[in-house]
């Protein structure tokens, strides 16, 4: 029986371990198909506290976890949890259950920092042209040979289109960055640079189509609507780059524990979730701030409460 397994390892999990390390709990932290989570699809982060010159993001995750395992934290790689059953289980009975495949884990606590993963499109023709063209992660791909000195499209208006539309400058002949509305959402010093940048064109009021050449088997270009005139257009490219936010990755918890209909857990006091024992952090409940910091922040919250909740349970 363990006392607190941490599913997810982004800021919030490996915060997260970290403090239950140093509370002597042990923690076993299971760190899903993606270790570090989404930061480690960024480049430098310029906005966490203590780096003033930035730090890359993939870094940063791996300090977090030197720093949880110096203190004891276990590390699961790789796995992925199938099923869970949350039904409260009886002072003194088993615990939650956790199936990874075919083993079963059983925890007193546990602390859900699955986070988030890209939204898409929702057209066919991206379905179809993922990884031939359409990519959801600039920095993993950006500097594929194919997407070198040709036009590219990053299609967004938030702080991730517009450091994604930066970082491919550096590789494409131009950018378009094509967003659905007339103002950036992106925080003011990132889009200005964006704005400023002489390689960015930015596409406002528009919205991707279809994404040509299913036929072809690769990108070769995109059309667009514009939203307020229903004008359509065709701009030639050889990449698209899809930033348009985040869809938490809860899906595993349905029916398990309260979530709202985007399927972002609700918690209600600190970072208990409808099920007493089973705390959440990050971005699979903050759909607000969103910030490495604030989640690390809140895996460092969800650690102390389970530390309190099995302190209780003891007595
Ligand atoms: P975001 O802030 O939610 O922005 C998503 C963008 O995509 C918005 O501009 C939105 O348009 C657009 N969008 C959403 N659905 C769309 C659709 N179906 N079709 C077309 N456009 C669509 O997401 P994000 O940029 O990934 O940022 C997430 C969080 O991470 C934010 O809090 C951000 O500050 C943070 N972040 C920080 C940094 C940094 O500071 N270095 C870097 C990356 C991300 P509307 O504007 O019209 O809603």
């Amino acid at each position: 029986m363990e006392n607190v397994v941490i599913i997810g390892s982004g800021c919030a999990g490996w915060t997260a371990a970290l403090y239950a390390a140093r509370a002597n709990l042990n923690p076993l932290l299971l760190t899903g198909a993606q270790p570090g989570g989404l930061l480690t699809t960024t480049s430098t982060v310029e906005n966490y506290p203590g780096f003033p010159d930035g730090v890359d993001g993939t870094e940063l995750m791996m300090r977090m976890q030197k720093q949880a395992e110096r203190f004891g934290t276990r590390t699961q790689y790789g796995v992925t949890v199938t099923r869970v059953d949350f039904s409260q289980p009886r002072r003194g009975a088993s615990g939650f259950k956790l199936w990874l495949d075919d083993e079963l884990l059983e925890s007193k606590t546990v602390i859900i920092t699955v986070g988030a993963s890209h939204r898409h499109l929702g057209l066919k023709s991206e379905d179809l042209l993922e990884r031939k063209g359409v990519t959801y992660c600039a920095t993993c791909d950006g500097a594929l040979p194919v997407f070198r000195n040709q036009p590219l499209v990053v299609v967004g208006g938030g702080d991730s289109a517009c450091e994604e539309a930066t970082y491919l400058t550096h590789f494409g002949s131009k950018v378009y960055l094509v967003h659905r509305r007339d103002a950036l959402r992106a925080s003011k010093i990132m889009a200005e640079r964006t704005l400023k940048n002489p390689k960015i064109e930015p596409v406002w009021d528009s919205v991707v189509e279809e994404i040509h050449d299913v036929k072809q088997d690769k990108v070769a270009g995109v059309r667009l609507r514009n939203v307020k005139t229903g004008a359509t257009q065709e701009l030639a490219c050889a990449g698209v780059f899809v930033a348009i936010g985040h869809v938490p990755s809860t899906a595993l918890f349905k029916g398990q524990i309260e979530m709202d209909a985007d399927g972002y857990i609700i918690c209600r006091k600190g970072t208990s979730t409808s099920v007493p024992g089973v705390f959440a952090a990050g971005d699979c409940v903050d759909r607000t701030y969103r910030q490495a910091v604030t989640a690390a922040g809140s895996g460092c919250a969800a650690a102390i409460d389970a530390e309190r909740y099995l302190a209780k349970l003891e007595n």
